[in-house]
This record gives structure tokens, C-alpha cells and sequence, in this order.
């Protein structure tokens, strides 16, 4: 039996990996697995359940996260993410929440629990996964390992932008000071950094239109032998 195919991408916050995630996995005919929803939703139950940042005692933190269901849901309306069976796909998107969200995923804990389920979803189904350790961490040995990244100010003025289409404005040097301190955190954590081995390819989305990150990534997926 084939094993099912996996797809890794990883890199910093709004170098443009969820759009061409789900975009490559609905080209692909597998689940888009979103994984940054997940510490997100974990994140909005611990601020739920009454936790403040910094997060300096990590067990409230992994008790939450061991006793929340998170599911990621795709509907024809797009896809939602449910918290105990409530739908918070608005929620996990606020800039307190993506705090919350990196404060979170540097507890091992709550990430042994979050991998896990990412690998049963990925085993079940396959899947193009999203996140900052998929190639390193939670399936290090598919071929298939891409990271995106983009300088700072563009990251940080597309996260602007999306903000300001959801209707939540933040301005534009608070967005930036925020990706730069999580992405200095992701990067910095010890357990499962965001990082990147020789087997990824490298994509630098400044340049190229979302339609062509999809393309790149498809075509080196499907190459043979690839
Ligand atoms: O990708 P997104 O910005 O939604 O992720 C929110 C936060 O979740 C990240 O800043 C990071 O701290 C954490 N995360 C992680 N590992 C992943 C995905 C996200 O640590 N695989």
C-alpha cells in the first residue's frame, strides 16, 4: 500500500502558507491541515480559562490542552475550527489570541499532544500541513518539505491588510512589532523551533503571485520520482 502523501510547509507567520496550503491541497485531492489553529484554538482556551501572559507555570496550561477537543472542519463554506465543538474560527484570529497561540506551543506538553493529533489526521488522510515544525517534527520524513518565507515588512503588511478585511484594523508598526517578537519566540523556543534541515525547498513569496508559490510547489510534488 502507498503510504499517504504528506506535504510539509513550514516558515515565520504571513509569508502566505495558508493560501497556497489549502490552495495545494484541494490541486492535490487531499485535507489542508492547518496546524497554527490548533495552538490557536489551545491558546483561546487558556485565556478562556482565565491564564495571563507571560505563561510562567506550564501545567494549567498543558491540563488545557489536554482536556479540549479541537477539530478542524472542512465545510463548502470554507474551512472552520471547532473548540469543544464550538465554532471559533473568528476568534482564533485575534492578535491577542496569536499570543497566546506562540505562548502556548512553547510548552513540550501541549505540543506532544497537539503532534500527535496531527499525525493521526496526516496518517488517516494524508495532507498538505501548515505550520513551524511539520518537516522537522511531525513528519520529518516526507519528501515533500517546502518552506516560504518573505522579509518582515511584506509579512507584516499582508497580516495588516488581512486584518483590516476581517474588520479587526491593527496599524502597521503594532503588527510588525508583534510578528517580529513571535517570530523571534518560534524561532528561539527550545522544543521544535521553527527551523529548517537541507530537504527543503526554499520559497521567497515576495516575488511571485500566490498562484505561482501553488505552481512551484506543485510541480516539484509531482515530478517523477520526486
Ligand atoms: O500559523 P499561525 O500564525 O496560525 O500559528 C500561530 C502560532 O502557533 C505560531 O506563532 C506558533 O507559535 C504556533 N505554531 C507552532 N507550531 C506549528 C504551528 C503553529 O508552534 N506547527
Amino acid at each position: 500500500m502507498t503510504p499517504p502523501l504528506i506535504v510539509a510547509i513550514d516558515g515565520p507567520s504571513g509569508a502566505g502558507k495558508s493560501t497556497a496550503a489549502r490552495a495545494l491541497a484541494a490541486r492535490l485531492g487531499v485535507p489542508y491541515i492547518d496546524t497554527g489553529a490548533m495552538y490557536r484554538a489551545v491558546g483561546l482556551a487558556a485565556r478562556e480559562r482565565g491564564l495571563r501572559l507571560p505563561i510562567s507555570d506550564p501545567e494549567p496550561a498543558a491540563d488545557v490542552a489536554q482536556s479540549v477537543t479541537v477539530e478542524l472542519i472542512a465545510t463548502s463554506g470554507g474551512d472552520r475550527v471547532l473548540l469543544d465543538g464550538r465554532d471559533v474560527t473568528e476568534l482564533i484570529r485575534e492578535p491577542e489570541i496569536s499570543l497566546y497561540a506562540s505562548a502556548v506551543s512553547a510548552i513540550p506538553a501541549v505540543r506532544r499532544r497537539l503532534v500527535s493529533e496531527q499525525q493521526r489526521l496526516g496518517r488517516a488522510r494524508g495532507g498538505v500541513l501548515e505550520g513551524r515544525d511539520i518537516g522537522t517534527r511531525v513528519f520529518p520524513e516526507t519528501p515533500h518539505k517546502f518552506f516560504l518565507t518573505a522579509p518582515p515588512e511584506v509579512r507584516a503588511s499582508r497580516r495588516a491588510s488581512e486584518l483590516a478585511l476581517r474588520g479587526t484594523p491593527q496599524p502597521y508598526p503594532e503588527v510588525l512589532a508583534e510578528m517580529e517578537k513571535r517570530d523571534s519566540d518560534d524561532s528561539s523556543r527550545e522544543d521544535s523551533p521553527l527551523t529548517l534541515d537541507g530537504r527543503y525547498v526554499v520559497i521567497d513569496t515576495q516575488a511571485l503571485t500566490p498562484q505561482g508559490v501553488v505552481a512551484e510547489m506543485e510541480r516539484r510534488v509531482l515530478r517523477p520520482g520526486g
